[in-house]
């Protein structure tokens, strides 16, 4: 005769038991998210033994590194050349570095050479690559006169060429040798410079100096606005 209460106690663990018994014998591996191989890792392959094999203590290099990740190579690894450049888009002029293969820029990445930004690029910067790729990058002049709905094509001789003719014509149109009380200004007010960011210290000192011999007053660069 058994104990009050121990038939109810047999029959749950025969339950229990017949349960897991049969749950055990479904194919539900695929359905927990983990793959028969994974279930026949030896113990060689556990992170510990990794880490401690590879002298990876801190389980943040090879020990934690896939097979897949293994098997990438970056784009920079197959350069021909590397050439040191800054960044075009702003003044701060972040230093870089152009991957080259084929006479091609494959990949353009931050100098850490550089003192400016050790290294570093902003999104923009690190997009340069695709500045230099575009499909629709303009490499020639276009010229599109007063008035005209459509552009055309100059050679850069030419381009220079009007452009030169332009200065010259509109400095001597708006001549101003001196004021209406005969104070002297030899000036012209109908010519202005604004420089781009990416204008270095030698080019800003020879624009600066050609519109100031030229007469010009209104002289700015667009790193200072
Ligand atoms: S990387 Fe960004 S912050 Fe640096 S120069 Fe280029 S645009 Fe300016």
């Amino acid at each position: 005769m058994l104990p009050a209460g121990e038939h109810d106690v047999r029959a749950t663990v025969a339950i229990a038991v017949s349960a897991v018994s049969f749950i055990a014998s479904l194919p539900l591996r695929p359905w927990l998210g983990y793959a028969p191989a994974m279930a026949r890792r030896s113990f060689l392959q556990w992170p510990v033994v990794r880490q401690l094999s590879t002298g990876d203590l801190l389980g943040r290099g090879p020990a934690v590194t896939s097979p897949q990740t293994r098997a990438i190579t970056p784009r920079t690894a197959t350069a021909d050349r590397v050439v040191q450049s800054v960044c075009p888009y702003c003044a701060v002029g972040c230093g870089q570095r152009v991957y080259v293969k084929d006479e091609k820029v494959v990949q353009i990445e931050g100098d850490p050479d550089s003192p400016i930004s050790r290294g570093r690029l902003c999104p923009k910067g690190s997009a340069s690559e695709q500045l230099v790729n575009s499909p629709g990058r303009q490499t020639g002049v276009l010229y599109r006169a007063p008035r005209s709905t459509e552009w055309q094509h100059l050679d850069l001789a030419t381009a220079i060429e009007m452009v030169a003719d332009r200065f010259v014509d509109t400095r001597r149109r708006t001549w101003q040798q001196e004021d209406e009380k005969g104070r002297l200004l030899r000036r012209t007010m109908g010519i202005a410079s604004l420089g781009g960011a990416t204008l270095d210290n030698e080019e800003n000192y020879l624009i600066k100096k050609l519109f100031t011999a030229a007469g010009a007053v209104q002289i700015e660069n667009q790193a200072r606005i």
